[in-house]
C-alpha cells in the first residue's frame, strides 16, 4: 500500500518520540543512581558529624556528674577542681557554678566569664541536664552550655565551644560545595564552611540530608549543590549516556531492518491486503447450456492492489493456503460477495453463487458455523450457495469431510467436487463424499474432439454422475465445438471464456439484469457480450 506524506511524517515523529524513551529512561536512571550515591555519602558525613557531637556532649555530661560530687560553690578548692577538669576534659572549655536563674556565679577562670547571651534552655532525656546555645558578644563564635541541676546546691554549667562539636576536619575539605551545619533545635551552632545559613534545605538547588539526634535536641544538615554532581560523576554519566545512545541507535537499526523485512514480506503484505479489503470477488458465470440461461457464478478471488493492478489467484492462493490466511480470506470474500451481489440475489432464488474451499476447511466443522453466521440472515440464502471442494489437494479426513458435507447439505447448501479428474480424489471422492455436483476440469474439455482417451474419461464421469444423481458442470469451455459436444452428451451446465471470464461485481450484476429482461438464447457468446 502506498503511504501518504502525512503517514511518513507520523512515522518519523513517532520514531523520534520512541527514540526519546530509552534516552529519557537511561537519563532518569543515571540521575537517580548519582543522587542515591551522593546522598549516601552525605548521610555518612552527617552520621559521623552527629556521632562526634553526641560523644562530646556525653563526655561533658560525665565530667559534670563527676564534678557535682566535689564542687560545692565558688570556694578555692572547688575552683581548683573545676580548673583541673576543664584542662583535662577535651570538649569543655569553661566550667561554671550558676545561680538558680542560670547566670554565672564563678568559672574555672575565676570571674563570671566573657559577656554572652544564652538561649532558652532545652531539657535532655536525662532530666538533670539542660542544653542552651551561647552567643558571645565580643566574637563571632558560639558554644553549647550544658547545665546540671543539683539537689540542695547550685547548678553547674559546662561550656562546649562549637569548634569542639564540629571540628574543621569533619566531612572532608568541602571542596565539592558541600556544607555542614549543626543546630540546637532550630538555631545554628556551627556551620562549615563558616557562615550562618539557617536549617532549611532548598531541595531544588541542593541535595541535602538532615539527621536528628535521638538523644539530644541537636541535628546536623549536610548538603551540596546539585550542580556539582555532574562534575563528580562525569564519567558515569558520560558512559551511561553513551550506552543509551548506542542502545537507541541499535534499536532503530533493528526496527528499521524489521520494518524493511516486514514491508517486503509477501505474507505481511497479503495479511494487510485482506485487512484492507484488497481481496475482492470476481464472478465467473455458469450457464445452463440447454436453455442458455444464467445459473449463477463462481466466486474467484482477485487481489486488487491500491494502484489498480490485479493479481491473479495463482500468485497468492498457494501462500494463503500455506500460511492459513486462506481462512480469513475466504470469509472476507464471502462477506464482500453478500455486500456486492446480495441485492441481485434476493429476488432471484434460482441464481447460485459458488465458493472455492480449501482442503483444510474440512479439517474441522467450523466452516458450518462460519457460513451460517455470514449468510444466515443475509440477502443470499443458504440454498443459493454452492461450495467447491477441489480434488487437487487431498482431504485430511474423508469421514469427517463427508460428515461436514452432509451437515452443510442439510442447511440447503450444495457441494461440488472441483477439478475432477486431476487430483487425489479419484472415484473414491465421488463415491464417498456424497456431493451434489462434479466439475470436470478444463484439461478434459480441452481434449474434446482431439483425444479419444479424454472423451472416454468424460463419458465415464457423466455415466457415473448420472448413476449417482450428481449435476455435471464443465469448466474452461472455450469453443462452440466443445459446447455442442457437451450438449450432445447431456451436460447441463458449463463455465468458460466462450461465455464469460470472471467479471467484476458491476459487470456480473449487469449480466444478471440483462438476462432477466431479454429472454436469453442458447447462443453462447450472448452472455459474454452482455
Ligand atoms: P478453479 O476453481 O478451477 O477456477 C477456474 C479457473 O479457471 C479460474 O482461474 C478461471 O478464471 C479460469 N477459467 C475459467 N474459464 C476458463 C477458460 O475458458 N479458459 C481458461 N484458460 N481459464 C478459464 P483463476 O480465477 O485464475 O483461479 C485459479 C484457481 O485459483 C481456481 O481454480 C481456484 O483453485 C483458485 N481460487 C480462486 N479463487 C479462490 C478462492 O476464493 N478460494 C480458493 N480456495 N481458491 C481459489
Ligand atoms: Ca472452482
Ligand atoms: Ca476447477
Amino acid at each position: 500500500m502506498r503511504k501518504s506524506k502525512a503517514w511518513w511524517v507520523g512515522v518519523v515523529l513517532g520514531g523520534v518520540a520512541i527514540a526519546c524513551v530509552p534516552i529519557l529512561l537511561v537519563d532518569y536512571t543515571l540521575n537517580a543512581y548519582v543522587e542515591r550515591n551522593a546522598r549516601n555519602k552525605l548521610e555518612l558525613v552527617a552520621h559521623s558529624a552527629l556521632g562526634l557531637a553526641e560523644i562530646r556532649l556525653e563526655g561533658a555530661m560525665a565530667a559534670l556528674v563527676d564534678l557535682s560530687a566535689v564542687v560545692e560553690g565558688c570556694d578555692q578548692r572547688s575552683m581548683e577542681i573545676m580548673r583541673r577538669t576543664a584542662t583535662v576534659s577535651i570538649p569543655i572549655k569553661e566550667i561554671a557554678v550558676l545561680d538558680d536563674s542560670g547566670d554565672t556565679l564563678c568559672t574555672n577562670f575565676g570571674d563570671g566569664g566573657e559577656p554572652r547571651a544564652i538561649s532558652r534552655e532545652l531539657p535532655l532525656a536525662d532530666t538533670r541536664f539542660e542544653l542552651a546555645l551561647v552567643r558571645f558578644r565580643d566574637r563571632n563564635d558560639r558554644a553549647l552550655r550544658l547545665r546540671l541541676d543539683r539537689r540542695n546546691t547550685k547548678p553547674l554549667g559546662a561550656l562546649i565551644p562549637a569548634d569542639f562539636l564540629v571540628p574543621d576536619t569533619v566531612g572532608g575539605d568541602f571542596q565539592d560545595g558541600r556544607s555542614l551545619r549543626l543546630a540546637l533545635d532550630s538555631e545554628i551552632v556551627a556551620a562549615r564552611p563558616v557562615g550562618d545559613e539557617g536549617l532549611s534545605v532548598d531541595h531544588m538547588r541542593t541535595l541535602g540530608v538532615v539527621l536528628k539526634s535521638e538523644r539530644f535536641p541537636i541535628s546536623v544538615v549536610v548538603e551540596r549543590p546539585r550542580a556539582t554532581l555532574g562534575e563528580e560523576y562525569r564519567d558515569v554519566l558520560t558512559l551511561g549516556r553513551l550506552c543509551s545512545a548506542l542502545i537507541t541507535i541499535l534499536s532503530f537499526a533493528i526496527g528499521a531492518l524489521y520494518f524493511r523485512r516486514n514491508r517486503n514480506d509477501p505474507l505481511v503484505q497479503f495479511r494487510e491486503a485482506i485487512k484492507n479489503g484488497e481481496i475482492v470477488p470476481f464472478f465467473q458465470p455458469t450457464i445452463d447450456i440447454k436453455t442458455g440461461k444464467l445459473v449463477g457464478a463462481e466466486v474467484l478471488a482477485r487481489w486488487r492492489r491500491p494502484d489498480g493492478t490485479m493479481v491473479s489467484p495463482a500468485n497468492f492462493i498457494p501462500l494463503a493456503e500455506r500460511s492459513g490466511l486462506i481462512y480469513p480470506m475466504t470469509q472476507a470474500l464471502m462477506r464482500r460477495t453478500v455486500l456486492e451481489v446480495g441485492d441481485a440475489h434476493v429476488d432471484r432464488p434460482h441464481l447460485n453463487v459458488a465458493f472455492n474451499l480449501y482442503a483444510g476447511h474440512f479439517a474441522n466443522d467450523s466452516i458450518i458455523q462460519e457460513i451460517q453466521s455470514i449468510f444466515g440472515s443475509s440477502k443470499i440464502r443458504l440454498n443459493q450457495i454452492v461450495l467447491e471442494v477441489t480434488e487437487r489437494e487431498p482431504l485430511p479426513n474423508l469421514d469427517l469431510a463427508r460428515d461436514i458435507i452432509g451437515r452443510l447439505q442439510k442447511l440447503g447448501i450444495r457441494v461440488a467436487i472441483d477439478d475432477v479428474g486431476t487430483g487425489h480424489g479419484g472415484l473414491s471422492y465421488l463415491m464417498k463424499l456424497g456431493v451434489d455436483a462434479i466439475k470436470i476440469d478444463k484439461l478434459f474439455i480441452d481434449a474434446i474432439n482431439t483425444e479419444r482417451y479424454s472423451q472416454t474419461i468424460i463419458e465415464t464421469l457423466l455415466e457415473l454422475a448420472r448413476t449417482m444423481k450428481m449435476e455435471v458442470i464443465a469448466e474452461g469451455v472455450e469453443s462452440f465445438d466443445q459446447v455442442e459436444y457437451l450438449q450432445r452428451k447431456g451436460v447441463n451446465q458449463a463455465q468458460g471464456y466462450v461465455f464469460a471470464p470472471a467479471l467484476p461485481a458491476s459487470s456480473y450484476i449487469a449480466l444478471i439484469e440483462a438476462t432477466d429482461t431479454s429472454a436469453p438464447s442458447a447462443e453462447p457468446k450472448a452472455a459474454a457480450a452482455a
